[in-house]
């Protein structure tokens, strides 16, 4: 450790916290982030897909090495036996984790970021004298270092938002558990992103198959909602469904984790701290997917930062501004996601079957067929969703 003060001190070596660290230290404050694991996005928890180039870019160049599939559609098996294709041209990426994690770690210590592996936070302390205290094991020392803002970039198993006194927990139904299994296999569709949904298969979650063209093998998982104890564990059901659907195929690989689907916490922003990422719950909770919108949240942080020094005003209600950047982004988007994925599980197997039939007609042939061939049912369905209540 170099210093025992910085302007900004992160919590976790993921995307979100990276993107922070990176872009703070390019305007010239003093940061430290440190990273409880020895090595950065080592074990992976995630499925690695993510959005397009073009939104990549807005986090610093874009580095081919951590790309593994330029991703050209998506299949959806769902209720009833039906299958619905969109064939679209680069409509995101499957990443390699192992690379891209450390990836925009290393670009915030070429900005300047002082970075440490193996450094675990133990606690935040309340603010004395405009500074917060956070206590670090690092080589098996205690070290405490002030900063004037502490950032929560530390994953859904976040504690540091519970140590300023924020409520970060959330229990079933806005909670899902996953695993993955990497497969040493790549399906007749190397370029799509394909998904099991609805009653026959995981109804309050989704199963899927992602390849990763480069090194031909295939994240292959399954996500539900946290059951109540008792219920079948999600890595039985992902064993079931992997032997279903690729009989006799090898898994190299296990990962899991939770995914916090509530489509964003209450309030992830205290005097000199904020949350970013799955800490403040930025996951999008009908995907499970949270690395774009992490790393989104973490530019808009970086915004809020900047503005906090500029002003010298580190007050919660001063920073209380950057939740409404994070709704204004992607969180209204989140919220209407909630509501359709939770609309999608109310509905029983018969008018699940006819919604994805609408679906089908809509995504492949277009919404004025759809219109045509099911005008009742769209005005039926558009009214109960619109009466529908999270
Ligand atoms: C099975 C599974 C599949 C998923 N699939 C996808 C997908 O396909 N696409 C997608 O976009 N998202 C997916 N997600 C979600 C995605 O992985 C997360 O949203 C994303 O990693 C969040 O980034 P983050 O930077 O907020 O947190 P993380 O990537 O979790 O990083 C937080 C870091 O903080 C560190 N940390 C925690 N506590 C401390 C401490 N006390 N001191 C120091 N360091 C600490 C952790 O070690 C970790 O490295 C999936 C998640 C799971 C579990």
């Amino acid at each position: 450790l170099k210093n025992t003060e910085y302007d900004i001190l992160i919590i976790g070596a993921g995307p979100a916290g990276s993107v922070v660290a990176q872009s703070t230290a390019a305007l010239g404050y003093s940061v430290l982030q440190i990273e409880k694991r020895p090595v950065i996005g080592a074990p992976v928890r995630c499925g690695e897909a993510t959005g397009t180039r073009d939104r990549l870019k807005d986090f610093g160049p874009i580095n081919e090495d951590t790309i593994e599939t330029d991703i050209q559609g998506l299949i959806l098996h769902a209720n009833g036996g039906q299958t619905i294709r969109a064939d679209l041209s680069n409509v995101g990426l499957m990443l390699d984790r192992l690379k891209f994690d450390p990836y925009y770690a290393e670009l915030g210590v070429k900005a300047g970021v002082e970075l440490l592996t193996s450094a675990r936070a133990t606690d935040v302390s309340a603010v004395q004298n405009g500074f917060r205290t956070v206590s670090i094991v690092y080589q098996d020392t205690e070290h405490k270092i002030r900063a004037r803002i502490v950032v929560g970039a530390d994953g859904v198993e976040t504690l540091a938002s519970r140590w300023v006194g924020l409520k970060t927990r959330q229990l079933p139904p806005f909670i899902c558990s996953a695993i993955e299994l990497k497969l040493n296999l790549v399906d007749k569709d190397p370029e799509h992103l394909i998904f099991w949904h609805g009653h026959d298969y995981i109804n309050d979650g989704y199963i899927w198959s992602f390849p990763k063209k480069k090194s031909q093998c295939t994240n292959f998982g399954a996500g539900f909602i946290t059951p109540k104890l008792g219920a079948p564990n999600i890595r039985e059901v992902a064993d079931q469904w992997r032997e279903k659907i690729y009989p006799g195929s090898v898994v190299e690989e296990v990962g899991g984790g939770v995914v916090p689907v509530s489509a964003m916490l209450e309030e992830y922003v205290s005097d000199h701290f904020l949350a970013v990422g799955d800490a403040a719950h930025h996951t999008n909770p009908m995907t499970g997917g949270g690395i774009a919108s992490g790393m989104r949240a973490g530019l808009l942080a970086a915004a809020k930062i900047d503005a906090a020094f500029k002003s010298g005003d580190f007050s919660k209600g001063f920073l209380k501004q950057y939740q409404q950047d994070c709704l204004n982004t992607f969180g209204n988007n989140h919220l209407r996601e909630l509501k359709i994925r939770q609309f999608i599980l109310s509905l029983p197997n018969k008018d699940q079957t006819y919604f994805y039939k609408m679906l089908k007609v809509f995504v492949e042939k277009g919404k004025f067929a759809a219109a045509l061939r099911h005008p009742l049912g769209i005005a039926q369905y558009a009214l109960r969703y619109r009466n529908f209540k999270v």
